[in-house]
């Protein structure tokens, strides 16, 4: 087939990589110049494992190709997938100014039979006003073209986005008409060669919704476990122990319920607000998603107090060794991301910050840290320890797993850990001698 994916971020241009390695000719568009022309000398804007010698290679093979070109391409494709970004508004809704300038310029230049895909994260009834916004540009040219427009949001996850694209836990297509139904399944079958039951079709306002209460329910379990851990913390717990005692329970399962320094991201902080709006807009409370969010902003912050307290609140002049900025292991994306949070409220009251992370230092450097005097970066996780007052672990990189502890120790000015995210056996550091602070259980000094 041929696609036209509009919008090169995380989600085009691996949504629009993975269907040109199935064979299909796709154009991915972007109005950031720059960002396209780096793409065709083969400069991946983005860290993403597996997905550098995927785009070169349907680059060679002519399957993949990059433009700034929206009206040219839209007029020879089979499907329009809309895949810019929905940041948060101000009033906490999701901004759709992105997704309806695009259908905007779709309907300005179609002209023959199309389907529009929204594949960015979109509220309920966004398909409507996509749909309506292409309709009076075709007014206003006078055309009579039949398109649909399909609800399929994206499931991936950043740092594992090829796989989860190439083989999906499921995939949802929310479509009113059986024809373009039919054209999506047809798209969607070379990544379901076992079994088509995990593509899951419904009517557009049930995906639109999918995909909302997918990211609140994982936020969900994750507050619910930050909570835990603060209780397990105030009556002599170990929320490690509790997490395998509860995760044991086929019912509940392990998987994500680590307790830890809140979540963050491109998704979830804006998706659960978004949805809380959207509650209240058809006059809901909605009282769970909101304390949801509210335990999250309170998590964030959780180290930075514990390292407060465990110096008299006197961070004047101290330094810190941060481990890890992205938001998550396996990408340099810091939106929303803990370490933000934390170094902000170290730096504010004096301290200093010696950072590290694998892939995200440069977001940190030219977006989300530059602001701040304090910091420097290092270029090797041992280098930032050097005369600083304890070790912060905020992002769980495997490098991190299981560092030298010997080094760690000579190289601090005190044996002391800030774990963020639980990654290490209190009992081996205690027997090591470094004072191990972590998420829901008490450090013995
Ligand atoms: P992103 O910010 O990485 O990329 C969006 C891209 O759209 C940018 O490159 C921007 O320049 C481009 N753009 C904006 N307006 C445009 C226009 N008029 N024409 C062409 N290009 C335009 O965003 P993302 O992380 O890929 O997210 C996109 C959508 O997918 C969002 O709705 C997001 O919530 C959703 N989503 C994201 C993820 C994720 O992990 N990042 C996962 C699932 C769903």
């Amino acid at each position: 087939m041929r696609l036209t994916v509009i919008g090169t971020g995380y989600v085009g241009l691996v949504s629009g990589t993975c269907f040109a390695e199935m064979g299909n000719e796709v154009t991915c568009i972007d109005i950031d110049q720059k960002k396209i022309e780096g793409l065709k000398k083969g400069i991946i804007p983005i860290y993403e494992p597996g997905l550098e010698p995927m785009v070169l290679r349907n680059v060679k093979n002519g399957t993949l190709h990059f433009s700034t070109d929206l009206s040219k391409h839209i007029k020879n494709c089979d499907i329009a997938f809309i895949a810019v970004g929905t940041p948060m508004g101000e009033d906490g809704s999701a901004d759709l100014q992105y997704v309806l300038k695009v259908a905007e310029q779709i309907g300005q230049s179609m002209d023959a039979t199309l389907i529009v895909v929204d594949k960015s994260t979109v509220p309920v009834g966004t398909a409507d006003k996509v749909r309506t916004t292409i309709q009076k540009e075709l007014d206003k040219r006078k055309l009579n073209i039949e398109f649909d427009v399909v609800s399929n949001p994206e499931f991936l996850k950043e740092g594992d986005a090829i796989n989860d694209f190439m083989k999906p836990d499921r995939v949802v297509v929310g479509a009113d008409n059986p024809e373009a139904t039919k054209k999506m399944r047809q798209l969607y079958a070379p990544f379901f060669r076992s079994s088509m039951d995990r593509l899951i079709t419904m009517d557009v306002r049930s995906a639109e919704m999918t995909k909302y209460v997918a990211n609140a329910m994982l936020a969900t379990k994750i507050s619910f476990m930050n909570e835990v851990a603060n209780i397990c913390e105030l009556v002599g717990a170990d929320v490690n122990k509790v997490r395998i005692g509860i995760g044991s329970d086929s019912r509940i399962g392990y998987s994500f319920i680590y307790p830890g320094s809140g979540y963050g991201g491109s998704c979830f902080p804006k998706d659960v607000k978004a949805l809380k709006k959207t509650a209240t807009e058809h006059g809901y409370i909605p009282q769970l998603i909101g304390a949801v969010e509210d335990v999250n902003d309170r998590q964030k912050l959780v180290v930075a107090k514990k390292i407060a307290q465990r110096f008299n609140e006197d961070l004047k002049g101290k330094t810190f060794a941060i481990w890890g900025l992205a938001f998550k292991p396996q990408t340099d994306d810091m939106r929303e991301a803990p370490a933000i949070y934390i170094i902000k409220y170290l730096v504010e009251r004096g301290a200093k910050i010696q950072a590290y992370d694998p892939k995200a230092m440069n977001e940190a450097k030219e977006f989300y840290l530059k602001d701040l005097d304090n910091i420097s970066y290092h270029d090797s996780k041992y280098d930032t320890l050097n005369g600083a007052e304890a070790m912060v672990l905020l992002t769980e990189w495997k490098e991190f797993r299981s560092p030298d502890f010997n080094e760690i120790k000579k190289r601090l000015n005190k044996a002391i850990i800030f774990d963020g995210r639980n990654q290490y056996n209190d009992t081996i550091l205690e027997e090591l001698g470094i004072e191990y602070h972590q998420i829901g259980k008490t450090t013995k000094n």
